[in-house]
């Protein structure tokens, strides 16, 4: 099963994706926790990353592709995979199709969680990061057990340079630039699907089983 995330910055994409994960037993991949993970273990892609996203710029096409296709072509791939912030442009999503057709494969659903501009900035400012395993959490919608501390592995939640109310918004002008134009792309093909993601995430994720039901199994 292939699966696409797409959604505006703060719509839900990542706490879908790995609920997802969790359930179909298919790895999350997340080019953003990909480009953190190297920020933070100082790398030069990590660097080189880091320029656009601290502005709430996409990192270039050439950069993200390749990433994304080697990290697709692990073994632990082979049956399927939720790509969450992958792709956001249409260069990006043509690639993408494109290694897919070589393959004789395709995207089974793009997932559109579709949440109003007016709903994001509060989703951004309440997020908390655990830079080291990824998980996610709202300080009011979806808290953790303990305030501060990620409840799977007990580091430190952050609030991410580029969840500030100044860089979401540049964000947010950048997604309906570059990366809404997916959703007529991934329409056209009759693979998108849209659930309302101002919803409960449990309420989110069960309108996602539902659309999955349908989904073949690689
Ligand atoms: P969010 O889940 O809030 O949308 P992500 O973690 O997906 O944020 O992405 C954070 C930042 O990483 C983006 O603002 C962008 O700078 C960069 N990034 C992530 N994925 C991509 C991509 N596919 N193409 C270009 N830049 C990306
Ligand atoms: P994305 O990956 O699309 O940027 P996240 O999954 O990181 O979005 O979610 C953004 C913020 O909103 C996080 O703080 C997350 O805990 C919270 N959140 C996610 N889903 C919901 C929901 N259904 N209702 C309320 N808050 C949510
Ligand atoms: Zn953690």
């Amino acid at each position: 099963m292939k699966i696409i995330m797409l959604g505006a910055p703060g719509a839900g994409k990542g706490t879908q994706a790995k609920m997802i994960a969790d359930k179909y037993q298919i790895p999350h991949i997340s080019t953003g926790d990909i480009f953190r993970a190297n920020i933070k273990n100082g790398t030069e892609l990590g660097m080189e990353a880091k320029k656009y996203m601290d502005q709430g710029l996409l990192v270039p096409d050439e950069l993200t592709v390749k990433i994304l296709l080697d990290r697709v072509a692990q073994p632990d791939c082979e049956n399927g995979y939720v790509l969450d912030g992958f792709p956001r442009t249409i260069p990006q999503a043509e690639v993408l199709d494109k290694a897919l057709v070589e393959l004789g494969d395709a995207i089974d659903y793009a997932i559109n969680v579709d949440v109003p501009d007016e709903n994001i900035i509060n989703r951004m400012s309440g997020r908390r990061a655990c830079l080291s395993c990824g998980a996610t959490y709202h300080i009011v919608h979806i808290p953790p057990k303990t305030e501060g501390v990620c409840d799977k592995c007990g580091q430190p939640l952050v609030l991410r340079d580029d969840d500030k109310p100044e860089t979401v918004k540049n964000r947010l002008n950048v997604y309906h630039e570059q990366t809404q134009p997916l959703i007529d792309f991934y329409s056209a093909k009759g693979v998108l699907r849209t659930v309302d993601g101002t919803v409960d995430m449990q309420d989110v994720f069960n309108a996602i089983v539902e659309i999955l039901k349908d989904a073949g199994n690689n």
